[in-house]
């Protein structure tokens, strides 16, 4: 890591990186994600919403989708269904989907690439695997985050950003060991080509032996890791956690560490994912998320009158 010191709040770069520092944060709690069938047969590992945590504000649910070995010709995935007043986020390492909508789109997702689904007002739409993908067959393995609008962005009009790997910034830091891809927010001297409603941070990070991720964010933000392979150090206590897990930061500084020991076998694979908490009531029902019961019934009336929207191409 770097060392240099910039003064500014936003700096990525800390001096001396050190745990005992007392503006380190530590773990509040670290669940393993647990298997949930979803859909048509696939199987996601779900953090949360779980029985220890309802929601992380602004976040509604983390899954890890698969990974999952489809056979030629098998299709598993997530045929129509609607969403009303949040944003999916379908992050894909291996295999492809495609997706179409009421609105009228569709499209394509590969490694690497992003999804950034506004659904806003609400659209009903199919997330499956590719048709030519699906024929050959072959690993499906991705992640899905859901993140809550604000009351008064619920309504808006649904947006997609669709974002291939090669726009997605990817950065090291000078002594090569830690590697980013900026999902959402700012890592270093990269910035996100996602933007967001709300403040989020979203960074799929790599770390070599001997890597130190030391991450600056507002203490208010709620934070938390998910472990895809191997097995990493982190917070101010340097607990280790091994992969398929969540570990949630206490809301106890600004600064978020983790490390990858000298003598570890092999790279740790870690999203570190951040927002501006938006303290607002949490109604949902479902794929429906609203502030008050009332609007869960509105939007229920308005599911079944089609409202919402049907496919039809
Ligand atoms: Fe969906």
């Amino acid at each position: 890591m770097k060392k240099e010191k910039t003064g500014k709040e936003s700096s990525n770069i800390i001096d001396n990186p050190d745990e005992t520092n007392s503006n380190y944060r530590s773990i509040k709690l670290v669940i393993k994600s647990n298997e949930t069938p979803e859909g048509d047969g696939f199987v996601v590992h779900r953090s949360f919403p779980s029985g220890s945590i309802r929601n992380l504000d602004p976040f509604l649910l983390l899954d890890e989708m698969g990974p999952l070995d489809l056979l030629p010709y098998e299709s598993k995935g997530f045929p129509e269904h609607p969403h009303r007043g949040f944003v999916t986020v379908t992050y894909m390492l291996e295999g492809r989907f495609e997706h179409k909508d009421s609105q009228g789109n569709s499209g394509k997702l590969g490694p690497g690439d992003v999804q950034w689904m506004t659904a806003g007002s609400g659209l009903v739409h199919s997330e499956m695997p590719e048709k030519e993908f699906a024929e050959n067959g072959g690993r499906l393995h991705g992640f899905q985050l859901w993140i809550n609008l604000r009351k008064t962005d619920k309504w808006i009009k649904p947006d997609y950003q669709d974002v291939s790997s090669t726009r997605i910034p990817q950065v090291s830091t000078p002594d090569g060991k830690v590697s980013a891809k900026v999902i959402a927010g700012n890592y270093l001297d990269a910035k996100a080509v996602i933007n967001t409603l709300t403040p989020i941070l979203y960074l799929h990070f790599t770390l070599q032996p001997g890597g130190q991720v030391v991450q600056s964010v507002p203490e208010n933000y709620n934070a938390f890791a998910y472990v895809i392979s191997g097995e990493g150090l982190f917070g101010k206590d340097k607990t280790t956690v091994g992969e398929k897990n969540l570990i949630v930061f206490e809301n106890d500084g600004e600064i978020i560490s983790i490390r990858e020991p000298d003598n570890a076998k092999s790279p740790l694979d870690v999203l570190l994912i951040a927002g501006m908490p938006l303290n607002e009531p949490i109604v949902q029902y479902g794929p429906f998320v609203m502030n008050t019961r009332e609007e869960i019934d509105k939007t229920l009336e308005d599911y079944r009158n089609g409202r919402i929207g049907k496919i039809n191409f």
